[in-house]
């Protein structure tokens, strides 16, 4: 039989061994997706009290036995609200709402449609429910299309062909050509999915993600994402039209077979998503923005940033990690990528900014990191 000590000498022997850390609170933290300080705002903190106070600690049962409760609702209908989809669905996490809903969409004989750099959850999600999964490379439209024309010449009038892409993509922070996608999926009568993860409270008029920044929110079929980054909580959720959360609520396994969410966290989130539209998000928005411009400008780096992620390119696994552990001994707390997070040879710092850091120290974030990997 293998033995797991066998297993982690090999990851460890090829950098890729990965560790639990308790989070160091003296560290500058270049590593969170609480973009906005949501998580310790003392707006979603209060709601969070008051409505343990109001509700108790936990949801007691899943949501189809009794675990539903007004907060449950009132998030929904915010969401909904917020993405002008006539219905919403919470789950437990974004990974839940991923599985939960690509396996109630498409089966067997079904086809999804995936970019090359789509989250784990997705991927997971879209293998577990028995559809035939294809890939087209990152953001690449022509290939999209040829897949979407060559599975449209396979469906039967019955089988349905889903196209998944992230709006944000959370290891590059490059933004998907999502006004392409959506007219090339209508065009040949698929679905489209879009996990807004990275984009919710980052991007848009009111912080709703990239699709309400384009316009185009009425052409996407279900919209994704979590309550655990920006929103700064936990949970996740999917917006679509009310058959299809209907299916979802009789189909969705993660979402059926699970304790609910608890109440109190769920207010919370609600809280959140007022809070994200409102003239307190503008304002944590445009800080953020800030920031991020002070980043570019002082890590000098070509491209306008699309999001609040900045990928810095290393390449081997073991520089990536030697460069991340340098960065902490100079105080910051950035994260080195590797391999299966993303693709063999291409491992990377992700740095996060977030509304709340001091300008001041993005700059000497941006200073030295140019300092470390320089003298590489
Ligand atoms: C984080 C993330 C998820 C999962 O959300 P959780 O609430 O953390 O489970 C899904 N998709 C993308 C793109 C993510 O970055």
């Amino acid at each position: 039989m293998r033995q797991p000590e066998n297993e982690l000498a090999e990851l460890n022997q090829a950098s890729l061994l990965r560790k639990l850390a308790t989070r160091d609170g003296s560290l500058q933290n270049f590593s969170s997706n609480d973009y906005l300080g949501l998580a310790s705002h003392p707006r979603i903190k209060k709601c969070y009290q008051d409505a343990i106070g109001q509700y108790g600690a936990g949801s007691t049962a899943s949501r189809l036995i009794c675990g539903s409760l007004p907060p449950h609702r009132e998030l929904e209908s915010l969401i909904a609200n917020a993405k002008g989809t006539e219905a919403a669905l919470t789950f437990s996490t974004g990974y839940a709402t991923s599985v939960g809903t690509i396996t109630a969409v498409v089966k067997k004989g079904d086809t999804v449609i995936l970019d090359k750099l789509c989250h784990a959850s997705l991927i997971d999600g879209a293998r577990m429910s028995g559809a035939t999964l294809r890939v087209f490379p990152h953001n690449h439209l022509d290939k999209l299309e040829s897949l979407l024309a060559s599975s449209a010449r396979k469906s039967t009038p019955d089988s349905r062909i889903l196209v998944i892409t992230e709006s944000i993509f959370s290891m590059d922070g490059d933004a998907a050509p999502l006004q392409e996608i959506a007219t090339l999926t209508r065009k040949h009568g698929s679905l489209l999915m879009v996990d807004e993860a990275h984009a919710l409270g980052v991007i848009g008029p009111t912080g709703m993600g990239l699709a309400e920044q384009l316009g185009i929110q009425d052409q996407i079929d279900f919209h994704m994402g979590t309550l655990g980054k920006a929103a700064g909580v936990a949970g996740g959720y999917l917006a679509a039209s009310q058959a299809w959360v209907d299916l979802l609520v009789n189909r969705a396994r993660s979402f059926i077979y699970s304790t609910a969410p608890p109440p109190a966290q769920a207010a919370a989130a609600a809280e959140a998503i007022r809070l994200i539209r409102d003239e307190d998000g503008r304002a944590l928005r445009k800080q953020l923005w800030q920031n991020i411009e002070t980043f570019r400008d002082a890590a000098k780096r070509p491209h306008p940033c699309a999001s609040a992620i900045v990928p810095w390119m290393i390449g081997a696994s073991d520089d990536a990690v030697a460069l991340s552990t340098q960065l902490r001994q100079l105080g910051f707390l950035v994260p080195a990528i590797r391999y299966p997070t993303v693709p063999p040879h291409t491992a990377r710092l992700r740095i996060t900014l977030n509304a709340t850091h001091d300008p001041e120290s993005v700059r000497q974030l941006a200073a030295a990191i140019q300092h470390t990997a320089d003298a590489r």
